[in-house]
């Protein structure tokens, strides 16, 4: 009984009230049975066993059954609500397990995927920087190494020559009529051309030979190692399979190349030396249109600097500011205003600084270089004409056109196009042009002479009085300006025979309907002499010197804003009032 009561003081403390209702039945039923216990005992005491019997049987077993019972219930009712406890905590178990395997599943997966990225990334930098690198080396157009590639082969070559003995040739290559190409079929079939001269060229290569394209259409091919007899044979070839006819969106087009071949050690032993070289050979070979041209230093010593000066202008031209023009005021000796400007190119070259037109415009004008010198400075003068227009300033601009310019069929249309984009008056426009120009295909010069007047376009006959002079051209053509070569207009205060080469120049001028202009104006008696005579037009240092377009226009506003000057007489003294046509 003791230890029953201190279990179910065990229960009732660590048990819920459902557990204590159970025990309070229990003591209640163990009261009972304790009560029949006792009268079971004293009927044993008084020996009366049938009695005995009857309790226990009656009574006592009945009330420990019932109490039996009822713990058992409970103890069953306790054990199935474990075992659910049991059964959910299994179930849970089993979630977290699964949820546990899917996590990490998931968990890997991304990492996975986290991990593709980064390396996905990791191979498009790559890609990338190879790209670029590539891209850094080669030509975008024809895929070919550019010069950057080509000078670090040569390098090497060079470097292998030095330790083994060997020769190695460089060979630079133009095309001599690609401009042609470009400008009638358009830059797409320039391109086109360029990249198929580009694949024959490799075509006939070695694996170890490199072609790269140095831009516009000049390629440079090296062979690191050369038999110096067999280049001459190389280069032909290389010619022959670029003047076969290519056929480019559906014409036939032929173009003519050079080469200019140099040979190291031979001919020098530097990067610089051999291109300057090979450049200077490819220029002889161009003018002599031998088509190849191995590098002669002989010849080379007889005449460096025109040859050297030729590879820089083509060079120049792709530069945006190497040649830039500048303007010398044009006075109109009656009106006493400036009347026009002309446009003088200025070359300032990255070594030998300022170059003067005297110097290379005569260099120019033996290659078909002057064309593309011709629409540069028609490109620039136009251009300025424009920025002049926009600031409220109209400037008539002179250009000087060379003798080649007035065989190309292609200039009036040139002309015409830079007018129409700049959206200039073509009147504004003046071009100079010699009589020797006029001389060279007179019905050609004519022609294109008349479709620029036509255009609107004023014309002069430039440095009058040093060449042929021929009363009847003179007639035939549409110009209206006659300029006195600046030789006899210096020297006609001096000597006579210049002054009355000037004052026939003058009147021929007159009876030709023309306006006379008077180049090298440099002296007060100049100015005196000129208005004696009735010339129209003065041009010198007198009055200024050829200026860069900023500087002419803060001259041009010094005039304008001058209310009493004469801009016949240099800047500063004021006669009368200045104004702009
Ligand atoms: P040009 O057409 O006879 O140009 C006039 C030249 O005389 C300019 O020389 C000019 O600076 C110079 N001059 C002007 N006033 C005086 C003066 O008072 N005294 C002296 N002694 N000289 C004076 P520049 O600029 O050196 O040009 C020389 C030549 O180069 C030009 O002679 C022209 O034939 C040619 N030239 C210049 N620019 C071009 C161009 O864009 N295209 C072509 N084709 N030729 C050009
Ligand atoms: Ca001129
Ligand atoms: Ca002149």
């Amino acid at each position: 009984g003791a230890d029953l009561r201190a279990a179910l003081a065990e229960v009732r403390r660590d048990g819920d009230a459902a557990d204590r209702v159970v025990v309070d039945q229990v003591l209640v039923m163990h009261t009972g049975y304790d009560q029949a216990m006792v009268r079971m005992f004293t009927a044993v005491d008084a020996g009366d066993t049938a009695l005995v019997l009857k309790i226990d049987s009656g009574d006592v077993d009945p009330k420990f059954d019932e109490m039996s019972n009822r713990v058992q219930d409970a103890a069953q009712a306790r054990q199935a609500t474990a075992a659910r406890a049991v059964a959910e905590l299994r179930r849970v178990e089993s979630y977290v397990f699964i949820a546990t395997v899917a996590g990490f599943a998931v968990g890997l997966c991304l990492l996975t995927a986290l991990g593709m990225v980064v390396a996905g990334f990791q191979r498009d930098l790559v890609r990338q920087s190879r790209l670029n690198e590539h891209q850094a080396m080669h030509d975008g157009l024809t895929g070919l190494p550019n010069r950057t590639l080509l000078h670090d082969r040569i390098d090497r070559a060079l470097r292998t020559s030095q330790r083994t003995g060997s020769s190695l040739a460089v060979m630079l290559f133009d095309l001599d009529r690609f401009k042609e190409v470009n400008d009638t079929l358009g830059h797409h079939h320039g391109d086109e051309l360029l990249r198929q001269v580009a694949d024959r060229i490799r075509g006939v290569l070695r694996d170890s030979d490199t072609v790269a394209r140095l831009g516009g259409d000049e390629f440079a091919i090296l062979l690191p190692v050369v038999d110096p007899d067999a280049a001459h044979e190389f280069a032909a070839r290389i010619l022959g399979v670029v003047q076969d006819s290519f056929h480019i969106g559906g014409f036939r087009v032929d173009v003519e190349a050079s080469v200019g071949v140099v040979i190291a050690p031979i001919h020098g032993d530097t990067i610089e030396d051999l291109m300057r070289h090979a450049d200077v050979a490819m220029y002889a070979a161009k003018e002599g249109k031998t088509g190849i041209g191995i590098y002669d230093p002989a010849a080379h010593s007889r005449s460096p600097l025109r040859l050297l000066l030729l590879g820089d202008l083509r060079r120049a031209l792709e530069q945006p500011d190497e040649l830039r023009l500048h303007y010398q005021p044009k006075i109109d000796l009656r009106a006493g205003q400036l009347c026009g400007v002309e446009a003088l190119l200025r070359w300032h070259h990255p070594t030998r600084g300022l170059v003067g037109p005297a110097e290379f415009i005569p260099i120019a004008e033996e290659t078909s270089l002057i064309n593309r010198l011709t629409t540069r400075v028609l490109s620039m003068a136009i251009g300025q004409m424009r920025a002049w227009l926009d600031q409220g300033l109209s400037v008539p601009v002179a250009v000087n056109l060379s003798p080649r310019c007035l065989l190309d069929t292609r200039l009036p249309r040139h002309i015409r196009d830079l007018i129409e984009q700049n959206d200039v008056p073509a009147h504004l426009l003046r071009l100079e042009v010699t009589e020797g120009a006029i001389m060279a295909d007179t019905t050609l010069a004519v022609a294109i002479l008349t479709e620029l007047h036509e255009l609107g376009v004023r014309l002069s006959i430039d440095d009058y009085g040093t060449g042929y002079s021929s009363m009847s051209y003179l007639k035939q053509l549409p110009v209206d300006e006659l300029k006195i070569d600046r030789s006899f207009v210096m020297d006609m205060t001096l000597d006579d025979n210049n002054a009355m080469l000037v004052r026939g120049a003058i009147e021929l001028g007159h009876s030709l309907g023309l306006s006379v202009v008077a180049e090298g104006v440099e002296l007060a008696g100049h100015v005196d002499a000129l208005r004696d005579l009735g010339c129209d037009v003065a041009q010198g240092y007198h009055y200024a010197h050829p200026m860069p377009s900023e500087q002419l226009t803060v001259w041009l506003q010094q005039h304008l804003a001058a209310t009493a000057g004469d801009p016949t007489a240099p800047p500063g003294s004021r006669e009368t009032t200045p104004t702009i046509r």
